[in-house]
């Protein structure tokens, strides 16, 4: 029955392609075959530090080398920042289209499934409550939703903000290393012990602020943490 409703959806196109907005939605607002030309994601061999393709013969990629030890077994991220994935991600986060978590969250369940790593739980960074109330939702946790769901996996909003922190894109690189230290705390202790957790962000930058919410996990007694963030910033320019 559902099927039939997504061929007669595909047929008229009743739910295109959120990003174009006219192009082919299977049905389901998918991102069209034209659009995902334009995306420019990752290939094989997946640097564990962020997700982006290992550059080199170093066990993680010229971006990660830069920063200290990830605390996560593995990461994947959608597509490199730019172009029509950056247009998308900044419309999800800023245009009020909450409906893009959709196509997200597919992508993300066919980004891990060469991952090794099936997740108990999806843990979202959390958004400061401020920004929060000036958006009215939090792109991370609704991209983290779609990706349990398809992963079959718990969806859990196991951490919360500590105190404020500025906004990554207002920061240099130094700083934006130096502000997320203590910027998160656990909720949900009992729900999070032992267990394997994905911790999903929209936009990896340095990496610094997943870094300090998966320590917060790590501490609490959590299992392994992987990460899973929509998309990475290109290397950094040197
Ligand atoms: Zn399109
Ligand atoms: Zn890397």
């Amino acid at each position: 029955m559902k099927e039939l409703f997504f061929r007669f959806a595909a047929w008229f196109n009743l739910f295109p392609c959120p990003l174009c907005r006219t192009g082919d939605g299977g049905g389901r607002n998918r991102i069209c075959p034209e659009c995902r030309k334009e995306f420019r994601v990752f290939e094989e061999p997946f640097c564990p530090g962020c997700g982006g393709t290992l550059d080199g013969l170093m066990a993680v990629c010229g971006k990660c080398l830069a920063e200290e030890k990830r605390p996560w077994v593995g990461a994947r991220t959608l597509f490199e920042y730019r172009g029509a994935a950056r247009r998308m991600l900044h419309e999800f986060k800023f245009g009020g289209r909450p409906e893009l978590a959709r196509p997200l969250g597919e992508l993300a369940a066919e980004a891990l499934q060469g991952a090794k790593f099936s997740p108990e739980l999806v843990v979202p960074v959390p958004l400061h409550p401020l920004r929060l109330y000036g958006r009215g939702y939090n792109q991370a946790g609704l991209f983290a939703e779609v990706a349990a769901r398809t992963l079959h996996a718990k969806y859990c909003d196991a951490l919360s903000r500590a105190k404020r922190t500025r906004k990554q894109s207002s920061l240099n690189k130094e700083a934006r290393r130096r502000n997320p230290a203590g910027a998160f705390r656990v909720r949900t202790p009992e729900a999070i012990r032992g267990k394997r957790i994905l911790l999903v962000d929209d936009v990896f930058t340095t990496g610094a602020t997943l870094a300090a919410a998966a320590k917060t996990l790590l501490a609490a007694g959590s299992g392994p943490v992987f990460i899973l963030t929509a998309a990475r910033t290109p290397a950094y320019r040197r």
